[in-house]
């Protein structure tokens, strides 16, 4: 039997809605409109496409979205200036550095100066921190939508063991803190795999969860899934013009139970996820908690 495609859009179309609805009445109550500035420094054709399609999202939930596009030779010490200023700026309530951003800039370096509370992405080192301790403020867009999006598929992920394909930052690394909290939608027994992992293959073949993130089109295939598993997929590789995933689609929906298209999977998700920080946010900087 095919596996149930796990429609990316329409969960995060869902999301949206919702969260709409809550942008409203935290409006009503406090007066103020969830505000995210987004930094895109250069002009890699990709991060255009992402950062426009935040922009769309932000406006149809109600949120306010300002994009500051940079040229390409921007400094370092002029992409610090700006941050701080946008940090000191209380109408900015989420901020969002585009990444990658050009080589000549160091990313560690402009992402550790984002203020803490309006890190909507969740990669500063305090938010890491409050993550690995289990005590999240936000977060990280993409681990936490592809979390939304196994809960929606209601399989019970208390015990289930969960390989994810890729140990970067933004992905790999956060989506294992998620899976091994306490608690719904979490609880799992989680392996890392990178590029010197040995018996990957065996490795992935024993999940029950499969989340692939490395950037190797159709890398994922289907003599690599346990029948029933279900596999996310997270990779965006550009093959001939067309956009293809991490995992080979057609012959993996025969043996998962479960499987996230690309596009139109995870993608939405992290969009999704991105509002419900900021709204977060918002409520965190004006105090306004309870609405
Ligand atoms: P990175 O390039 O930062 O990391 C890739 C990871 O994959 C590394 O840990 C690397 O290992 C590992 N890896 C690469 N090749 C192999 C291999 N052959 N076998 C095992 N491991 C391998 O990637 P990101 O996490 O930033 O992104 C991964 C993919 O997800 C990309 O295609 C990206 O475009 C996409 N993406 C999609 C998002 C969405 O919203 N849909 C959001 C973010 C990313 P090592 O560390 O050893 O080098």
């Amino acid at each position: 039997m095919s596996a149930e495609i796990i429609d990316g859009k329409a969960l995060s179309a869902s999301f949206r809605e919702q969260i709409a609805q809550e942008v409203a009445e935290f409006n009503t109550a406090s007066q103020v409109v969830p505000h995210l500035t987004a930094i895109l420094v250069g002009d890699d054709p990709a991060s255009a496409v992402y950062v426009r399609n935040k922009e769309r999202a932000c406006e149809k939930a109600g949120i306010q979205s300002t994009l500051i596009r940079l040229p390409v030779e921007t400094t370092q010490a002029e992409l610090i200036d700006l941050v701080q200023r946008l940090n000191a700026d209380s109408s900015v309530h989420g901020i969002l550095v585009q990444l990658p951003l050009p080589k000549h800039i160091n990313e560690t370096a402009i992402l550790d100066i984002v203020n803490p509370l309006k890190d909507v992405d969740a990669f500063h080192p305090e938010n890491v921190g409050l993550i690995v301790q289990g005590r999240p403020r936000y977060l990280p867009c993409t681990p936490y939508g592809i979390q939304q999006m196994i809960l929606s598929t209601k399989m019970e992920t208390g015990g289930k063991h969960a390989v994810i394909l890729g140990r970067s930052e933004i992905v790999g690394k956060p989506m294992a803190m998620l899976l091994i909290q306490r608690g719904v939608g979490a609880d799992a027994t989680v392996t890392i795999c990178h590029s010197r992992t040995q018996n990957l293959k065996e490795i992935v073949r024993s999940a029950d969860i499969i989340i692939a993130a490395i950037g190797q089109p159709e890398f994922v295939t289907a003599d690599m899934v346990k029948p029933g598993a279900i596999v996310i997929d997270v990779g965006i590789n550009r093959v001939d013009g067309k956009l293809v995933g991490d995992v080979a689609f057609e012959s993996v929906k025969e043996v998962a139970s479960a499987i996230t298209p690309v596009p139109g999977g995870v993608g939405p998700m992290t969009i999704a996820m991105l509002l419900k920080n900021t709204l977060a946010a918002a409520r965190i900087l004006t105090g306004n908690l309870s609405n």
